[in-house]
């Protein structure tokens, strides 16, 4: 399956989705399926089954669970900058994740940064200049809130990195048919790029792929460095977990980006 620069792949028997443009010699970039079950420890499901899970996963990556840095994600706009000490943080337990922040940053070789979503989207960011990596969970409020712009933002004040080396891709996620609002958060979009807001005979609908694009290219990313996977977590339930098509009783798919220790 392949499907605008994103390919399926298996590792292990495990489904493995990842941005081909993103996966050089300097980086690996990966995003789970439904198959390989739930990796998320917040989800009020037996730890040990989910560190077993993502350890396995991780492995068939030819990655070690060791260095794994989560989140403990708020839909909230905070963007935490993670160091090679950081290593390990939320990896086997939710308390030693980063504190409420949805966005992390960095230029530490071998650090794995990952994110977990059903319905939400995971974004990859990648500037293979400083080098450095992002991973960047956005839902609708992160959306609003102009996290993934804000993402590359603080790349730049930190690193100096410029966003038009920007390769960033999209993960499965929620498509604009699927992602059906009330009239005030359709306003809301509206207000700011009212191209992603649209409407059926049944209900207004906001597309959060083509809303992140545009926050992205407002900062500079090249449109053609914007690689969206087109896949949506809601029309394939045999292959994601979604939260909206499972009313809130679902699993979190994991998504990585790491440099790669050379
Ligand atoms: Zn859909």
């Amino acid at each position: 399956m392949t499907t605008m620069g994103w390919v399926e792949t298996k590792a292990a028997g495990l489904e493995v989705y990842q941005c081909r443009e993103l996966n050089d010699h300097q980086i690996i970039q990966a995003f789970s399926g439904r198959q390989t079950g739930n990796l998320a420890l917040h989800t009020g499901e037996d730890p040990k089954q989910v560190v077993n899970r993502r350890r396995l996963w991780l492995e068939a990556l030819g990655l070690s669970l060791d260095r794994l840095v989560s989140g403990i994600q708020v839909h909230g706009t905070n963007i935490a900058m993670i160091k090679e000490t950081d290593a390990g943080a939320g990896a086997r337990e939710i308390d030693g994740a980063i504190r409420e922040t949805d966005a992390l940053i960095t230029k530490s070789a071998g650090v794995i940064l990952a994110t977990f979503t059903a319905d939400c989207l995971p974004i990859f960011i990648y500037d293979p200049v400083t080098p450095a990596v992002a991973v960047v969970h956005a839902g609708w409020r992160g959306a609003l809130g102009g996290i993934a712009a804000l993402t590359i933002k603080r790349m730049n004040q930190e690193y100096g990195t410029d966003p038009g080396n920007c390769r960033v891709g999209i993960g499965p996620s929620i498509c604009g048919d699927c992602f059906r609002v009330g009239p005030e958060l359709a306003e809301r979009f509206g207000a700011i790029h009212p191209q992603t807001v649209f409407r059926d005979e049944t209900a207004s609908k906001v597309d959060l792929q083509a809303f992140i694009r545009l926050e992205l290219q407002g900062m500079g990313v090249k449109p053609d460095h914007i690689y969206d996977s087109g896949l949506c977590t809601a029309c394939r339930p045999d292959r994601f977990f979604s939260y909206r098509a499972e009313s809130g009783e679902t699993g979190r798919m994991m998504g990585i980006i790491s440099l790669k220790k050379t």
